[in-house]
């Protein structure tokens, strides 16, 4: 199941007209594509599914006759599914335009329940979603403590605990890291944010249809997805938000999602997460154990084959599809472009820096030497990867590795540059 080949998805896209012809893409049948925690390939049966949303059933879900109301049912039945995935009540999704929307709006919320509570604890590795918001938040006069990880990644929950204060409105902290893929232990941080009644919301981006979750059974007041990194469309996620929890939404205007996110629905979207999550969860344990041993094979055989290889994170609770590695000597945005010729995606760190300078956070809070920072790769696998796919980027990243090893005096394994 779901072990398709990327080029089927062509078969809806068809044509070499348009855009994509003036612009001479390079097209996914060309790449290896193994920056799964970036974005992901659309699952056909999902853009098969959200097309007609986009040509017939063009009607508003909030209008009245019959042609709006038959939209609106697309939406519930998403929303249905989403909550099946998620383990919880269909009425507690509010579907948003991405990811970082949702992350938003969580926080917002808490901050606008109580002015005296006016405190955010977060943690050191969080998205620029979270922490950049943060960041713009304490310019604002909010108060935010950003709690720290050891060597290997994992939250000092003790400092988490300290960091709580009766001002605290909210704790932040992410399920799993986007470019470690180290999990965090979510369950007993939503126990302490209950035991301090404070709320408690998580990034689970990366988790969602990575790993099981049943929210019903959780304390977690809210959680966010995004439905681009489970094989749907970019520009549209989901927060959910615990029944009977206060909550006062960031986009303000019709009554859409319950009152809780105003704006007439990205309904072709909306439909699209909504099959991308029947997917997952159809998929669930079946693809974890295929990625899994995918993502095992390759970083056995790179620490076997490519000496001084560092693997970043605890590989105790990690994703199952995430790999980060350090090469000892290598600079990775130079092995970034050499693999770019070779039409092999990954990533240095995460996605939204490269083109800049500056050194991954998640590293820096890490403490990780210079070295090892600089050095750093995300490989991250998915659906749609193959073990043939595997097999040659188990030839082509240790040839990279070497060339640049032979390329680099010495001493920039020593010598701590700029970064
Ligand atoms: C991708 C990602 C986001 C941002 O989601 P968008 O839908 O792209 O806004 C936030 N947090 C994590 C952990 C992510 O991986």
């Amino acid at each position: 199941m779901h072990q398709g080949r990327r080029s089927s998805a062509t078969l809806y896209i068809g044509s070499d007209r348009g855009l994509s012809s003036s612009l001479c893409m390079i097209s996914s049948e060309q790449i290896i594509y193994l920056d799964n925690n970036a974005t992901t390939q659309l699952d056909p049966a999902v853009i098969e599914e959200m097309l007609p949303f986009l040509t017939k059933y063009f009607g508003n879900p909030s209008s009245g006759y019959g042609f709006g109301a038959q939209v609106r049912s697309a939406v519930d039945l998403a929303r249905e599914r989403v909550a099946a995935l998620l383990g919880c009540e269909p009425g507690e999704i509010v579907f948003t335009s991405c990811g970082t929307e949702s992350n938003n709006a969580a926080v917002n919320s808490a901050l606008q329940l109580d002015p005296a509570r006016q405190h955010i604890v977060t943690t050191a590795v969080e998205h620029s979603a979270t922490w950049r918001h943060c960041d713009a938040l304490s310019k604002q006069g909010c108060m935010v403590t950003t709690v720290g990880v050891d060597a290997e990644g994992n939250l000092d929950l003790e400092e988490l605990g300290r960091a709580i204060t009766p001002h605290t409105a909210i704790i932040s902290a992410m399920w799993a890291n986007n470019e470690t893929g180290v999990v965090f232990p979510v369950e007993e941080i939503a126990e302490m944010a209950l035991r301090n009644r404070v709320l408690f919301h998580t990034d689970a981006i990366q988790v969602v249809g990575k790993i099981p979750i049943r929210l019903a059974d959780s304390t977690i007041n809210s959680l966010s997805l995004s439905a681009h990194k489970l094989h749907g469309p970019k520009g549209v996620g989901a927060l959910y938000v615990k029944k009977r929890s206060a909550f006062r939404p960031s986009l303000i205007g019709g009554s859409q999602e319950n009152n809780r996110r105003a704006g007439t629905e990205n309904v072709a979207s909306i439909v699209a997460l909504g099959k991308a999550a029947e997917c997952a969860a159809a998929a669930l344990g079946d693809e974890a154990t295929r990625v899994r041993a995918m993502r095992d094979r390759f970083e056995a055989t790179m620490l076997e084959k490519v000496p001084e290889t560092f693997v970043n994170g605890s590989r105790g609770a990690r994703l199952p599809n995430t790999s980060n590695l350090s090469f000892a000597g290598v600079e990775s945005g130079a092995a970034l472009a050499m693999l770019d010729r070779h039409r092999v995606c990954c990533s240095a760190g995460s996605a939204c820096r490269t083109g800049s300078l500056e050194a991954s956070h998640v590293l820096r809070a890490m403490k990780l030497s210079a070295d090892r920072t600089r050095g750093s790769m995300r490989f991250s696998f998915g659906r749609f990867n193959t073990e043939a796919e595997v097999d040659k980027v188990l030839e082509i990243v240790p040839q990279v590795i070497a060339k640049l090893r032979s390329l680099s005096p010495a001493s920039a394994v020593r010598e701590p540059t700029g970064v």
